[in-house]
């Protein structure tokens, strides 16, 4: 019993050291009073001191008050430095402790005084003893709330003394204004107890709303899957580091990372396997990243960094090369493991952009370039990039105000039978007379068309164009017409080509509709039902510039193909060059094991051609033939076809001779 009495005097008596945002807020607290409350004694001190000059001895009006007076100067200077800055915590708990262990004798030397003063006045000047210290108590009291210990010493010490010593005087007034005292300290000893409790509530919630709002803002700023800074995150990375760029005159790169292969990987295998690569992928960037480069989720299989270690092109170009080759090796999760890739693009501040959003742009640019062209490598925003963004811009407008059914048409480029020499279909390729831009390549009309949403607009005038100077050749000359990714990619897209073909009279069963691996590659299940759509009505379905894009066998073998078309970058050169032929070799072996008809694109030389035709028979399209003709020229190509055979035979038979 006794023992918990203690205890529980210990506690009250003593600074509590388990609650470091209690302390910070009694120290700030403190930090303000006390000041206030060494010059109110100070000025009380002095105004009994001067009173009791005439009547009190020397050393109890003037050496123990400029004593006192030091020492209270000397406290308050201490905390009103204290004012200015928050020290550590450990030092915060050292000044509350030396605080609460001086309380008691300053507050006894105080009273000690005070009531030494009393038996040399008269009784006014009793009465002002007793008013001082019923009175600059409070004072105390007040300024000490913060620091329970330390005002309820000073309440137990001043007015103890006070009213034992002044019930004890006998006179009648002294001991109702003990009375008056003894209750006030009651009072003020309950509303003590009751503010601290309340100030200590008030600093554990506003702890716990911090705590909590702190929270709140990493998980704003963090992508919940990887752990890595989001999208918003990076945003506000960059902005401070470009500010530090422009200040520092420094060089600031931005790179944006997307995934290559991962959709498929995801299809395959699950979401829970995607998000374990993404895991993965973010820690393997985070390893490369070091410390001043900022890795961030930009979302999806999008990532980006923030790298403002001033580097060159050339160590930019080395570290995205490492980083590229290291996203390629396998990911070992489940039972095989799974190889994807990663291209990524840079830009670079100043040379290349100007702001924090240009420089965002830029690398966004370098990717989608990184991606057309050179899939799983970097790509450096360059000067050229910026002189094709600019006319990409310029297309983009001439492509917006563009009279469709006017402007557009196709050009025809024949198919041949390798060993044959037959013309066995014609490929359709767009062409744009825009009356701002002369000729327009569809290699640089296509890609904006499908970004700004243009394409399915544009395909079907083509697609009825092309199907209807189809009907025009002899029975059994195939079409091929290309489709694009947006074409394949909802219901109503896919029922208007549908529709487009049943309209226009031509059998679907000679019309060949070529989608690229990447399109393949967006959405396979999508795809996949498209196809099954066109192969039902009866064409057939090829994959175009087969070998530059992600797909595995497995996928391929997913879709109801009926066409393989072999790039025209394996084909260059492929009478010198031993590992495009072996490429070529391999696909072509490919094609015939899944039973699938073989095309190669982009034939230009006999040499090349005698190649090819010594890996078997396959189809054939290229210059070497006929660049892509106007409808009216494919009739002649069509009539001349004896003509053609005839001289070949006869080449044939002088080269076997
Ligand atoms: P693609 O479907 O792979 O078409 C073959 C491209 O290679 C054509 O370029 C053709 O002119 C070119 N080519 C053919 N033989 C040779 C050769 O021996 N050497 C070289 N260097 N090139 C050859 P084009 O007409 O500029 O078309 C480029 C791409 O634009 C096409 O590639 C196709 O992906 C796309 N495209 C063309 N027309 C359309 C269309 O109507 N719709 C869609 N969505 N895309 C189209
Ligand atoms: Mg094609
Ligand atoms: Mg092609």
């Amino acid at each position: 019993m006794i023992r918990t009495l203690l205890d529980t005097l210990r506690t009250l008596l003593s600074v509590p050291h388990d609650n470091p945002r209690l302390l910070q807020a009694q120290y700030v607290a403190l930090s303000r009073q006390l000041p206030l409350m060494y010059l109110i004694l100070l000025l009380n001190m002095w105004a009994l001191a001067i009173t009791h000059l005439p009547t009190a001895p020397f050393w109890l009006t003037l050496v123990i008050p400029l004593l006192m007076t030091v020492i209270c100067v000397l406290r308050a200077r201490i905390w009103l430095r204290s004012a200015r800055r928050l020290p550590a915590d450990a030092q915060i708990l050292a000044s509350l402790r030396r605080t609460n262990q001086l309380v008691p004798f300053i507050a006894g030397a105080f009273t000690s005084w005070s009531l030494a003063l009393y038996p040399y006045g008269d009784s006014y000047s009793q009465s002002q003893v007793a008013f001082f210290m019923g009175i600059t108590v409070i004072v105390c009291i007040f300024c000490m709330m913060h620091l329970r210990p330390a005002a309820l010493t000073t309440t137990l010490v001043v007015n103890v003394a006070f009213v034992i010593f002044f019930a004890s005087t006998h006179n009648p007034a002294f001991i109702a204004t003990a009375v008056n005292v003894l209750l006030v300290s009651l009072a003020m000893l309950i509303v003590l107890q009751h503010h601290y409790r309340d100030f200590t509530r008030l600093v554990n919630v506003q702890a716990q709303t911090e705590q909590l709002s702190n929270e709140n803002l990493r998980l704003a700023n963090q992508d919940s899957l990887t752990g890595l800074p989001n999208r918003r995150q990076f945003f506000t990375t960059l902005e401070r580091a470009m500010s530090q760029a422009i200040a520092r005159e420094k060089r600031l790169a931005v790179g944006i990372l997307d995934l290559d292969g991962f959709k498929p990987v995801n299809d395959l295998y699950g979401h829970s396997v995607g998000d374990k690569i993404l895991v993965m992928v973010g820690r393997r960037l985070l390893q490369l990243a070091g410390a001043t480069v900022h890795v961030a989720r930009l979302g999806g299989d999008e990532f980006a960094l923030v790298l403002e270690d001033d580097l060159s092109d050339e160590e930019l170009q080395a570290f995205g090369k490492i980083l590229c080759e290291q996203l390629h090796v396998e990911f070992l999760l489940v039972d095989v493991p799974i190889q994807i890739g990663a291209t990524l693009g840079i830009a670079t501040f100043p040379q290349g952009a100007t702001s924090a959003i240009q420089l965002f742009e830029y690398a966004d640019y370098a990717l989608y370039q990184g991606k057309r062209h050179n899939p799983g490598s970097m790509c450096l925003f360059s000067a050229s990039h910026r002189e094709q963004l600019h006319h990409d811009a310029i297309t983009e407008q001439a492509l917006r105000r563009a009279v469709l059914d006017k402007e557009f048409f196709v050009l025809f480029q024949p198919i041949l039978e390798s060993c044959s020499r037959e013309t066995v279909a014609f490929e359709a390729l767009a062409r744009w007379n825009s009356p701002e831009l002369g000729l327009v390549s569809p290699a640089r009309f296509i890609p904006i068309a499908e970004r700004i949403g243009l394409i399915n607009r544009l395909t079907l005038p083509l697609l009825r164009q092309a199907l209807d100077m189809a009907r025009a050749w002899p029975e059994g000359i195939r079409l091929s017409f290309n489709l694009s990714v947006h074409d394949c990619g909802s219901h109503d897209s896919v029922q208007s080509i549908i529709d487009v073909i049943n309209a226009s009279g031509f059998n679907p069963a000679y019309l060949d509709l070529e989608i690229t691996e990447t399109v393949v590659m967006q959405d396979i299940p999508q795809v996949q039902w498209a196809i099954g759509q066109f192969r039902t009505l009866g064409c057939g379905i090829s994959l175009d510039d087969f070998g530059t894009g992600y797909s595995s066998l497995s996928q391929l073998h997913a879709l109801a193909l009926t066409k393989l078309k072999i790039d025209r970058r394996f084909v260059t050169d492929i009478h010198v060059n031993p590992a495009s032929y072996k490429i070529v070799k391999s696909l072509v072996a490919l094609s015939l094991d899944m039973e699938l008809e073989c095309v190669i694109e982009g034939v230009e030389t006999e040499d090349e051609l005698k190649a090819l035709r010594s890996l078997g028979c396959t189809q054939v399209q290229g210059f070497f033939f006929s660049r892509p003709v106007a409808f009216a020229d494919t009739l002649a190509w069509l009539a001349q076809a004896e003509a053609r055979r005839g001289q070949w035979d006869a080449e044939q038979m002088l080269n076997s001779a």
